[in-house]
Formats: C-alpha cells, sequence, structure tokens
C-alpha cells in the first residue's frame, strides 16, 4: 500500500454530510415535474394516495445553487488530498439506490452521508485515479426510507497523442455491459436488427430494456423490430471530458423511433454543429472494431413530416431510405 493510499484510506467511515435536511418536503409539484421530465405516467404517482417515483430519492435531498449545510471538512480535505497528487479530474461513474419504504407527499426528508470506501489506484481509459464511494442514508420523518450511493472517479487525464501525428494508440471504444435484461437487444443488433420490447399485458413499447413494464407492471414481454425511422429529439455536443476512445467534439442524440420510444446514440453523417433537433435521421450498423457493431442514426434524411407519417401509415418508408446520402 503506497502513502498516499494509506492516507487516502484513513477518510472511510468519515462524515461527508451531518444532519442533513430537505430543502422541501415531498412535494406534489417537484413529483409532477419529475414524471413529466421522465415521460412516466404510472397512476401510482399521481392523486390523493400518490407516492413519489422511488428514483427520486436523491431528489429530495439536493442541495441546490445554495448547497447544503452539514457537508463535513473531511470530505473537503480527501479531495484536497487527491487534487494535490494530480488526480485533479472528476468523473460521476454510477450510482446504487436501495428503496426501503414508499415516500409520500408531506414527509419531511433528513439525511447523513459517510464516505464509505476510496479505493486503490486503478487504471481507467480515462486516465489512473482512485473512486470514491459516497453513501447517503435518507430518512422521512426519521425513519430509514433509502440509501443512496454514488461513486466518483478522481483521476489524472491521460494525455491525448496530438491529431495528426499518426499514432494509432487510441483505446478500444468501451464494450456494452451485457446482462440477462438486456441480452436479447444484443442479439438483436447481432443481426442488425433493433429490437423494442413490447410488454406481453398492455402492449406498452419500452426502450432501453427492462424486466418489467413500468405501466401495468407485467414481466412478461416480446419484441418488434424497429423500422430504423426516427428523428433528433434532443442532442448534446461532448467537448469534455476527453475519453481516449473517442474523438470530441461529437454529437449524442436522443433519438425519437417511429415507434414513439427513444434511443440514445451517435448522430453519424453530419457535422456535430449542424445536428439539430427534429432532424430525420435514420438508423444503421455501425461496425466499430472486429467485436463491436452499434446501432447509430445517420442524418439528415430528406422529406417532410407529412411525408415522414403518410409513408409509415402506408406502410412504406421506401422514399425515406431511398432519401439516405
Ligand atoms: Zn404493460
Amino acid at each position: 500500500m503506497t502513502d498516499l493510499y494509506e492516507r487516502l484510506k484513513a477518510y472511510e467511515g468519515s462524515a461527508a454530510i451531518t444532519s442533513g435536511v430537505g430543502k422541501d418536503p415531498v412535494n406534489e409539484p417537484m413529483i409532477r415535474h419529475w414524471c413529466e421530465a421522465m415521460g412516466d405516467a404510472n397512476p401510482a404517482y399521481a392523486g390523493p394516495e400518490a407516492m413519489a417515483p422511488p428514483t427520486m430519492l436523491q431528489a429530495w435531498t439536493m442541495g441546490g445553487l445554495s448547497g447544503h449545510t452539514g457537508r463535513s471538512a473531511e470530505q473537503d480535505e480527501l479531495f484536497s488530498l487527491l487534487d494535490g497528487a494530480g488526480y485533479t479530474s472528476v468523473v460521476a461513474t454510477d450510482c446504487e439506490q436501495e428503496y426501503l419504504r414508499p415516500l409520500r407527499p408531506g414527509d419531511r426528508i433528513t439525511f447523513d452521508a459517510v464516505i464509505e470506501s476510496v479505493s486503490a489506484l486503478k487504471a481507467t481509459t480515462l486516465g489512473a485515479g482512485h473512486f470514491v464511494t459516497t453513501r447517503m442514508d435518507v430518512r422521512a420523518d426519521g425513519e430509514l426510507a433509502g440509501r443512496h450511493r454514488f461513486r466518483i472517479l478522481k483521476y489524472a487525464p491521460a494525455r491525448r497523442n496530438p491529431k495528426g501525428t499518426g499514432v494509432a494508440t487510441a483505446p478500444q471504444r468501451p464494450r456494452p455491459v451485457i446482462n440477462r435484461d438486456n441480452a436479447g437487444f444484443w442479439e438483436g443488433v447481432a443481426g442488425r436488427k433493433l429490437l423494442i420490447q413490447r410488454c406481453g399485458g398492455c402492449t406498452t413499447l419500452r426502450f432501453p430494456w427492462l424486466p418489467g413494464c413500468g405501466r401495468c407492471g407485467s414481466a412478461r414481454w416480446d419484441t418488434i423490430e424497429a423500422s430504423g425511422v426516427g428523428t433528433v429529439y434532443s442532442y448534446v455536443v461532448m467537448h469534455h471530458p476527453p475519453f481516449l476512445a473517442f474523438d470530441p467534439p461529437y454529437a449524442v442524440g436522443l433519438i425519437e423511433l417511429a415507434e414513439g420510444v427513444r434511443v440514445v446514440s451517435n448522430v453519424v453523417g453530419v457535422p456535430y454543429d449542424e445536428v439539430r433537433i427534429g432532424m430525420r435521421v435514420q438508423l444503421e450498423f455501425l461496425r466499430v472494431d472486429q467485436e463491436l457493431e452499434l446501432p447509430v442514426f445517420r442524418g439528415p434524411v430528406e422529406g417532410s413530416v407529412e411525408g415522414m407519417a403518410g409513408g409509415l401509415a402506408g406502410g412504406s418508408v421506401e422514399g425515406l431510405v431511398g432519401g439516405v446520402g
């Protein structure tokens, strides 16, 4: 164990936030805004018996622009130590939540957070660094209601080779994490099909793949194949942080498929600064390397919205497909 790692480990178990208080009690307006943003019309989240979506757990604890009271000096010291050792960049890597009881309008939220673990030095495609996991215990009217674990990577950014040096050292694009819930999707991709799950109970389509239906709760499902026609519903242009397998800036699109579900993917065939909301795009499969093929969307596809709708209603997208340049 290095001297630095010993010093970092000493912060495990230290408080990150002590006696935090939610800025607002659980309330219907925040629940409604969340559900609208998520497109979640589950009736459990509305009406006189409403509960909050469990995934809102962290929302009730957020400090907003004015921040939290109760933030510990230990957490600041830990990050200063990492900064001082050259691990100056930060990226959030993942979070896990456990739900112990439903939250309902009127519940008063309090919370404590603890620095649960600091990893040994790890090599990542972003650069070498330490993972820091913080656990927040969230209470409603004093009773433990859920736990939120949040993991970040504090890292020393790896240097990119300057463009045009001809040195091919870029690491591979990350592999998808395939599990039993999404294996069918990747089997579809291997067959150059973009498969959408369809609920066996209420026929609602869903994407990304999930084990159950968010509308009726049924665990039965089959799939339909996407036609491949879509529009850019929203997008971001990635500049930072630099990620060695990618070449920023590039556009990441939220593509609304003709079937109604949305897919996060790359928009290709158009300069990153010319991607626009509403741009019509067409599915294609990008062979990234020997093992990896990904569904991406090529834009812009010519044609009017009316033409697209008419083509779909008539069961034909020939005109659209023909229009892909
Ligand atoms: Zn359903």
